[in-house]
């Protein structure tokens, strides 16, 4: 990431705050908008700006900048996401400017807006470290970004895009949504499974190639789709059709999979907490609670890894500490981490709720921790139980078994589904709403 010169920073940030300011107010809640750095969204509580750190990566020097900024810019909320990137809240406009001087000196923003809108790619948490993995997918990564930098044409690609990569190994990122997927195939070692995003979540494989041809065939996906993507009600790549997905395909050197099995790897739902040894490497994993840090955590964490070591960010709202070993736990559960899988949770996602968004009626995070307190949730699976702010559902866009849904002050609840889906019952007190859950919870856990 190549930090902008300072002047052209100044000319270039002001009118940028006017209008985001004026864009987001006029529809806070709309869909499509992803906030960046360079490019934060207005919401309740001041502006969010979120950081997409390469791979994940971020060094204790890095994660002091993050604390430093989110308490000097920012109101002191931070927050990890689902496609692990980790965003600041809160932020006064007129500090815009200096927290992205801050951010660039720290290596942590791109040269543009439009560099960082395009770098939306997702690793799984180990990438080049996993001694299970087919692939080392960091070289790869490099590639990509770079290609990506230089392609200005893919600056209309939707804002929401996600490319997502496996490498074969442990703690796949296989269960989030992807527009465009790639993933060992392990009956062709030394090919990669290139697949588009399918309506039900899953994904239509294209073909395989050895990785060397992937940034090629990827961006010509990309490219290739964005005259599809431009007739769609959604512009995502799971509205495009077989006929759309096979045109977008051809000619590109793939090489058929035919009946080739393409499972979805285990272990895709929870993150490694606690201490690993894998062979020769030790790591630990600690994730926060509903997704959410302080300053004084950032500061722990970077502590606890030292200004030249690793954390890597999960999309199950957790770090993975590479090279660390198990005395360190105490330290971060003290700090307030979560530091092992019975947390129930590791079962709850919530959005900001009326405290951080317009769209808001209802206090979603204190309503998550009531319930987390009174319901037999078991940690382990994933997402039992969504509480959402409103029925754009942002902390957890895929279904869970069960969903509240934020709606005049009161809950939906939607059974089985994602937050825009039918609800089995309305306007529920939070009351209501424990008590239903707790008989639907437990129903759900009998044989
Ligand atoms: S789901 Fe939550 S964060 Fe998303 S728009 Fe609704 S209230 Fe806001």
């Amino acid at each position: 990431m190549r930090p902008l010169p300072k002047r052209m920073r100044a000319a270039y940030v002001r009118p940028m705050v006017e209008e985001i300011l004026h864009e987001t107010e006029a529809s806070p809640g709309r869909r499509g908008w992803c906030p960046g750095a360079w490019r934060p969204m207005a919401s309740a509580d001041g502006l969010v700006a979120r950081l997409r750190p390469s791979g994940g990566r971020l060094s204790g020097a890095q994660l002091l900048t993050m604390a430093s900024a989110a308490s000097h810019a920012g109101n002191g909320v931070i927050e990890l996401t689902g496609r692990a990137n980790l965003q600041l809240r809160g932020i006064e406009a007129a500090k815009l400017a200096a927290l992205q001087a801050q951010l660039g000196l720290a290596g942590l923003l791109d040269s543009s807006a439009a560099d960082e809108a395009r770098r939306n790619i997702l690793l799984p948490p180990l990438a080049g470290l996993d001694p299970t993995a087919a692939l080392d997918l960091l070289p790869l990564l490099a590639e990509l970004e770079h290609r990506l930098r230089e392609a200005d044409e893919l600056a209309a690609l939707p804002a929401k895009f996600a490319l997502v990569l496996e490498d074969g190994g442990l703690f796949q990122p296989s269960r989030i949504t992807a527009d465009l997927r790639a993933r060992p195939v392990a009956q062709l070692p030394g090919q990669l499974a290139v697949g588009v995003g399918a309506p039900d979540g899953g994904t239509r494989w294209l073909g395989s190639a050895p990785p060397t041809l992937l940034p090629g065939i990827l961006l010509a996906l990309m490219r290739r789709s964005l005259p599809y993507l431009e007739t769609l009600p959604r512009a995502r790549f799971s509205y495009l059709t077989t006929d759309n997905c096979r045109a977008i395909a051809q000619g590109l050197p793939l090489r058929p999979l035919g009946s080739t099995p393409m499972p979805e790897p285990p272990g895709g739902s929870a993150p490694p907490l606690g201490h690993w040894r894998l062979g020769e490497l030790s790591l630990v994993g600690v994730a926060a609670p509903l997704g959410r840090l302080d300053p004084r955590m950032l500061e722990i964490l970077a502590g606890c890894i030292g200004p030249n070591g690793q954390a890597r960010l999960t999309p199950w709202r957790s770090f993975v500490l590479p090279d660390q070993s198990a005395p360190i736990l105490r330290t971060l559960k003290d700090g307030g981490f979560i530091v092992d899988a019975s947390s129930p949770l590791l079962a709850i996602a919530a959005c900001p709720g009326k405290e951080g968004c317009r769209s808001g009626t209802t206090s979603t995070l204190k309503d998550a921790l009531h319930l987390a307190a009174r319901l037999p949730l078991e940690p382990g699976g994933g997402i039992r139980l969504h509480v959402a702010g409103c029925a754009k559902g942002c902390a957890h866009p895929a279904k869970s078994a069960l969903t509240l849904v934020g709606r005049n002050g009161s809950y939906d609840l939607v059974q089985d589904g994602r937050a825009d889906a039918s609800p089995l019952a309305k306007g529920l007190s939070l009351g209501d709403a424990a008590h239903l859950l707790s008989s639907l919870t437990l129903r759900t856990d009998r044989p």
